[in-house]
């Protein structure tokens, strides 16, 4: 048995979101006036996620993100790493914010963790200050060096270009890649902001960043997965890596090979459904792994084809990218 959607597509990757706080306030993602998080009871306890992952490897996946929310701000997050590794998941990695990273890195890395993706907005302290509505510059920083200087070296850094805050910092993140050897990402910006502020002119096309890169430094693209997001390209004239993921302009719905799982236990087959599915709720009524697993298979099967942002009458979703798990 595996999980194969209605189109063909085969259902590999797991994305988890294993918390809706979040120590930032990131401007494209929520909102300054603060919001509801769901009660202690409504998210899923470790062992439930682990009992979901383990029907979920069962069933094909083989790669599992942790992410959030800001994973690194739910205690206990490293011990979930460690029962991810045990329940045989082939590659395991986290996207963080980077702000809790650098002292909590070594037991991550000990606990099995083989990846790391860092969000970085701006290398300028002011405008990360703008944009995060935070005061954690030097801390992102830092977990950006000690991620680096390990083994999960190298280390991707993912910005969000948003018209007006960051557009000006293209080159200056590819210096960055190069200068540090490694691999930055850039990120077009998704009708999924608490404030519904997204327009399609506040949103930078990677094929402007493209441009504005390789005028500067000739670029040799890198073979990549069909079901990756991201189109890769190495400076040809040195170290680095960049990579440019366009959902809005260039998406990648026919490849996907993605599901989510959301902190209070709704597995999403697409960050933009209008409709998620609780398996909280047959965890929590007793139901057997098999009926579980069979459940997963037919919502999996009824993945949606595309996103449709660029379809007349496109509506987001309700549920904005800190709840759904990025
Ligand atoms: N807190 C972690 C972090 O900052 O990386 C993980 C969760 S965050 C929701 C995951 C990713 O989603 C981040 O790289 C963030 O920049 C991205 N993101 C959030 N809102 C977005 C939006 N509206 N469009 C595109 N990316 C977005």
């Amino acid at each position: 048995m595996s999980l194969v959607d209605k189109f063909g597509r085969q259902i590999t990757d797991l994305r988890v979101s294993v918390t809706d706080r979040c120590d930032f306030r990131c401007v494209y993602c929520r909102s300054a006036t603060p919001e509801n998080h769901m009660a202690h009871h409504e998210l899923l306890e470790w062992a439930e996620y682990e009992r979901l992952v383990t029907i979920l490897v069962h069933l094909g996946v083989r790669k599992v993100r942790v992410t959030g929310g800001e994973p690194l701000v739910r205690p206990g997050v490293e011990n979930f790493v460690t029962r991810l590794k045990a329940i045989g998941v082939h590659d395991l990695s986290m996207t963080t914010n980077g702000h809790l990273l650098a002292e909590r890195l070594e037991t991550l890395i000990a606990a099995g963790l083989d990846r790391i993706n860092i969000s970085l907005d701006s290398l300028d302290r002011e405008k990360f200050e703008r944009i995060t509505r935070t005061k954690a510059f030097d801390r992102v920083m830092a977990g950006i060096d000690a991620a680096q200087n390990s083994v999960l070296r190298p280390v991707k850094v993912n910005a969000v270009l948003v018209r007006g805050f960051n557009d000006d910092e293209v080159e200056a993140f590819a210096e960055f890649a190069r200068d540090r050897d490694l691999i930055m990402r850039f990120i077009e910006f998704m009708p999924l902001d608490a404030d519904r502020a997204w327009t399609r002119e506040a949103m930078v096309p990677a094929a402007e960043v493209y441009k504005r890169i390789s005028a500067r430094w000739p670029l040799v693209q890198v073979v990549h997965e069909r079901s990756e997001t991201a189109r890769k390209y190495r400076f040809a004239d040195g170290r680095g890596e960049i990579g440019l993921i366009a959902p809005v302009t260039q998406p990648f719905c026919g490849f996907c090979s993605r599901i989510r799982l959301t902190a209070d236990g709704k597995l999403r087959t697409c960050l933009f459904s209008r409709q998620d599915h609780d398996l909280k709720y047959l965890l929590r009524e007793g139901a057997t792994d098999r009926e579980i697993g069979d459940e997963i298979l037919s919502i999996v099967a009824q993945k949606e084809k595309g996103h449709r942002i660029n379809e007349p009458g496109f509506v987001p979703p309700s549920r904005t990218m800190v709840y759904i798990g990025g």
